[in-house]
């Protein structure tokens, strides 16, 4: 058991690593660069990269890069490289390196002087050797065992190939370059590259010069030329350059465009075309020490390489020396476009226009909407001052009360009538009820409660007590308020003040009860003489059954029956006349009347007042001709109004058949030269009967079914009894006009016996 324990978690462990060991890791190398020149130098940048992109996508080995720059042109003595290379040998003193890479000769240069002490036994790839016979040298040299390497570009002729197709009329070529080593290696380079072109264009040699003077020449070349720039990494002058900053001077003074080799130039005024890639030439030396690393001696590798080129070319340079990109070679790369504003700001551009638009668009919609704000303000306000002026100037009182028992308005009206103002009444709701007087308060309160629940209770008539203590009459009618939804928003109210109404229709009743009184007096004068006769009647038979009885009595036995027969009849004429009597009794209250002197005029419109409104005259057009001055009469007014009265009453009853047109009468006051004032009422009726024309004053003369005959004979009385006299005339065109006079008064006031 226990060889189980041992084996099993030995075979997990072993399951465990199973993935782990399928993928084995690459094996660590470690390589050097060493560059000739500085960091900053842009072509060593561009080989870092395209050697670092090299080693990164290798699948045999794990590289580890270190990196030293010699900088030679600014610390290009013996004594620097010595002291450069203590340094390195102290520093690498105890690190194995793999492979070496140097870029540019003198890197390598430096390395083979002091290889007996530094790195001595690794294998070297001298990248970016810059001329032919140095790598003829190299090839034939005992380090070759050791070192390979790879040429840079120096291929002239595919760049002047592309200079002239562009600038066809090209005669002359000025070459530009330095005097640092570097320079030299690269002026060689366009020298030999130029040597096919001697026939046909003229070279003018700007190299070695001082800086100065290259940028004169430059100003002053003739069109037909183009520039070469080979490298300045020193001048004429011995003044420092960095390269590319000496290209941006030239370039700018350049009465031509620059060509140059390099594509590390590219940017800083070159036009471009077919030139070396630092960055082929990095990524093809660390193609080479993979290979060495693997085992490759590096002697079996040719000095050499693809030496890689790029075809680009510089927009702004394009657009400067008007060249068309349609003569490019095809495949030409063109960086440094300059976007136009458009394309470059297209999105700010759009987003700003939309925001302008939007914007606008808001502005509009917000001037529209404060536009119509203000219309529907000033409507509004408008309004409300129609309103308000239709309700504050209402000359009754009228309230709107809400749901919850407040008050949204109250007329100003209501303090006319109840002497309390509006705002009395809006601050305490109670306060309306408070000024209902206590007697109406219950036919108000269920008023009220039938308008609370919408049952649309009409109008009801009540009386306040106004703040001074006065008593008033309110016609109140009231509907219930609902918006357009239909909810119940209150009770909208009118009350009107109809005290004056209600005082003439109390005065008018009054009249009506003394003028009833006075009918039933005069009419108990006219009827004394009639009951007198029909007292004769039961009187005088009463005297005969008498004598009779009398006589019976006196015949004895015989006669009893016969006289009783006649006491009975005695008792029964005896009945009749108290019954006669005991019925005028009633109608017999004496008042003395009391004559003063009256204004006819007057006595007649104050008649029209209070029976207006009467039902019997509806229908019925009432003309007045007053002569506007007359003498004041002796009279009884009310006496006077019953006699007018009569005569309308009768001239109603004469056009009830009349044509509604023709229901009029005419009521003229005149003076009457002999008797004072002439009273006449026409009416447009049936007319009078003229054969009973003399019957008209006498009592119970009457052609009505239920006329009592009274009317004409009463008023016969009181006329006479004035003095006057009464009569009556068919009217030419129909109808009868009835007519009466008053003698005028001689006396201001006075009573006169009826
Ligand atoms: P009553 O009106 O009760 O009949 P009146 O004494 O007032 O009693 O009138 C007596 C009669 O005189 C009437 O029944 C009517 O025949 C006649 N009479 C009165 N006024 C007119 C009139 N304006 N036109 C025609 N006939 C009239």
């Amino acid at each position: 058991m226990a060889i189980f324990r041992l084996i099993f978690p030995a075979l997990l462990l072993l399951l465990l690593l199973q993935p782990l060991s399928a993928a084995e890791p690459r094996d660590a190398k470690r390589v050097l660069i060493l560059y000739s020149e500085d960091e900053a130098h842009p072509a060593h940048e561009m080989t870092d990269q395209g050697i670092r992109a090299a080693f990164g996508s290798n699948k045999f080995f794990n590289v580890q890069l270190y990196t030293e720059y010699l900088d030679v042109s600014r610390f290009g003595e013996p004594s620097h490289a010595r002291a450069t290379a203590d340094y390195l040998r102290g520093k690498y003193s105890g690190v194995e390196i793999h492979a070496i890479i140097t870029v540019y000769p003198y890197a390598l240069d430096f390395l083979l002087a002091e290889r007996s002490t530094l790195f001595s036994e690794v294998p070297i790839i001298a990248a970016e050797i810059t001329s032919r016979s140095y790598a003829e040298n190299l090839e034939r040299s005992p380090t070759r065992r050791f070192v390979t390497g790879t040429l840079i570009g120096d291929d002239i002729t595919g760049l002047m190939d592309v200079a002239l197709r562009l600038r066809p009329e090209t005669r002359h070529v000025a070459l530009v370059a330095g005097t640092a080593p570097n320079d030299a290696f690269s002026e060689e380079i366009f020298r030999s590259g130029l040597r096919p072109y001697a026939g046909r264009i003229d070279l003018i040699d700007l190299t070695k010069l001082s800086m100065e003077e290259t940028l004169s020449r430059l100003r002053s070349l003739p069109s037909e030329a183009l520039v070469l720039y080979s490298t300045i990494f020193k001048d004429g002058a011995g003044k420092a350059f960095v390269p590319r900053e000496a290209l941006l001077l030239i370039s700018r003074a350049a009465a031509v465009p620059v060509f140059a080799l390099y594509e590390s130039y590219l940017g800083f005024g070159i036009v471009g075309g077919r030139m070396v890639s630092f960055h082929a030439q990095g990524k093809e030396a660390a193609g080479l020490a993979l290979r060495i690393m693997r085992g490759e001696p590096p002697a079996d590798i040719t000095i050499g390489g693809d030496q890689g080129y790029v075809s680009a070319y510089d927009w702004r340079e394009l657009k400067r020396w008007n060249i068309s990109e349609a003569d490019l070679p095809a495949g030409s790369q063109i960086r440094y476009r300059t976007p136009s504003f458009w394309e470059e700001y297209r999105g700010a551009i759009l987003a700003g226009i939309s925001f302008i638009i939007i914007e606008t668009l808001l502005v509009i919609s917000l001037f529209m909407s404060l536009h119509k704000r203000r219309r529907a303000e000033s409507e509004i306000a408008a309004t409300t001052l129609r309103y308000r002026t239709v309700a504050d100037y209402t000359y009754d009182w009228e309230y709107w009360l809400a749901p919850d028992g407040t008050l949204n308005y109250v007329s100003p009206s209501c303090e006319r009538i109840t002497g309390y103002s509006a705002r009395e009444f809006m601050d305490d709701p109670s306060l309306f009820l408070g000024t209902i007087v206590p007697e109406d308060r219950e036919t108000w309160g269920r008023h009220h409660r039938d308008a609370h629940n919408q049952l649309n209770p009409g109008g009801i008539q009540f009386r306040i007590r106004t703040k001074g203590g006065e008593t008033r009459w309110i016609d109140h009618v009231c509907t219930p308020v609902t918006d357009t939804q239909g909810k119940f928003l209150g009770v909208r109210a009118s009350n009107r003040d109809i005290s004056d109404r209600k005082k003439a229709e109390f005065e008018a009743q009054q009249h009506r009860d003394e003028l009833a009184h006075v009918t039933r007096v005069a009419a108990m004068g006219e009827l004394t003489s009639s009951i007198a006769h029909e007292l004769n009647q039961p009187l005088a038979a009463i005297r005969n059954y008498a004598n009779a009885a009398k006589r019976f009595l006196s015949q004895g036995e015989p006669g009893l029956s016969k006289a009783r027969d006649a006491l009975e009849g005695i008792i029964r004429d005896d009945r009749r006349a108290a019954e006669l009597i005991s019925g005028v009794r009633g109608l017999l209250k004496k008042e003395e009347s009391c004559y003063r002197p009256v204004h006819v005029n007057s006595v007649i419109q104050e008649m029209l007042v209070f029976i207006r409104g009467d039902s019997v005259l509806e229908g019925l057009s009432i003309e007045t001709d007053f002569a506007p001055v007359l003498p004041a009469v002796l009279g009884e007014r009310v006496q006077l109004q019953q006699v007018l009265l009569n005569l309308m009453l009768n001239a109603v009853d004469a056009m009830n058949q009349s044509k509604p047109d023709l229901r009029k009468l005419v009521i003229k006051t005149e003076n009457d030269e002999d008797r004072g004032v002439k009273v006449s009422v026409r009416d447009f009726g049936a007319g009078i009967d003229e054969t009973h024309k003399d019957k008209l004053f006498e009592p119970f003369y009457t052609t009505k079914p239920v006329g009592m005959g009274m009317g004409l004979a009463i008023s016969q009385r009181i006329i006479s009894a004035h003095g006057g006299s009464i009569w009556a005339e068919n009217n030419p065109g129909g109808g009868a006009t009835f007519y009466f006079t008053l003698p005028a008064s001689t006396e201001s006031s006075g009573p006169h016996g009826a």
